[in-house]
């Protein structure tokens, strides 16, 4: 049977300038593009040749199965398509490529996985904060506070790490990870910057810290997708992060 490649491909977190080249050739080679629901369809512009199945899964709205994705990739990979699977984000980011990728590969079928910018490594620096600052930061921790069994995380050893956390899928949760990292231990007053639709014209930003996030959260109507930087380095801004701030009244 002749069949063809998947590219599993990061299309960032939503400016289209931030796709790599690599990203841009799979989107020129593909026959078939699936693409996700938190992918800026503006991407679409470098796959004018392909056909375009739009497969989104957010949490709580219309949902198209896993296993139907699967299939469908299948299916156009052994008709001999090129199928280029567009993620937001980085693919292997809480984005469920290391297991499409795997279904694929027990099944034959060629994957190449393309790197994204994902949403809170972008979200942090369009707010002028640098996640390892030297000399405030150790380094970093990407958790997702939506987890398949409703397991918690391990919040003590999130709290002492001495890492900035990025919390992602976190905005339905900000009453669990607020009581889960104070009793871990992190101080009330820990700064936290909450980033909604980072890198695209709507990004808002909201400054708070541990103890009062929820309710700054509500006040200020912060939708998902948005990203928590929790950490010292969530007090730094630069000039523009500063003027485009929604500031919570503190
Ligand atoms: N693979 C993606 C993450 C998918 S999980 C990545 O690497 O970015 C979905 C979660 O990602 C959302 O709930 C939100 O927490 C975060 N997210 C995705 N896009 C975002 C954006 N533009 N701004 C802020 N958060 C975003």
């Amino acid at each position: 049977m002749n069949s063809a490649k998947v590219w599993l491909v990061g299309a960032g977190p939503g400016d289209p300038e931030l796709l790599t080249l690599k990203a841009v050739r799979a989107l020129a080679e593909a026959q078939v593009v699936l693409i996700d629901d938190l992918v800026n369809p503006a991407v679409l512009a470098h796959c004018p040749q392909a056909r375009v199945i739009p497969v989104g899964k957010r949490g709580g709205c219309r949902s198209t199965p896993q296993a139907f994705i699967h299939r469908l990739m299948l299916r156009y990979a052994r008709q001999g398509r090129c199928v280029a699977r567009l993620k937001g984000g980085d693919p292997c980011i809480f984005g469920r490529g290391g297991e499409e990728a795997q279904w694929l590969e027990a099944r034959g079928i060629e994957v190449e996985v393309v790197n994204g910018i994902t949403a809170g490594l972008a979200g942090a620096t369009r707010c002028g904060i640098a996640l390892t600052h030297r000399g405030v930061a150790r380094g970093v921790t990407l958790v997702t506070a939506h987890t398949q069994d409703d397991s918690e995380l391990h919040w003590q050893a999130l709290a002492q790490s001495g890492t900035t956390l990025v919390v992602y899928m976190g905005v339905a949760r900000l009453q669990q990870i607020r009581s889960g990292l104070l009793a871990g231990g992190l101080a009330p007053d820990t700064p936290v910057a909450m980033i909604e639709n980072a890198s695209l014209p709507q990004q808002r930003e909201v400054r708070s810290t541990l103890v009062r996030m929820h309710e700054d959260a509500l006040a200020s109507s912060l939708k998902s997708p948005a990203v928590l930087v929790i950490g010292e380095v969530a007090a730094l801004s630069d000039a523009t992060g500063a003027s485009l701030a929604t500031r919570a009244a503190s």
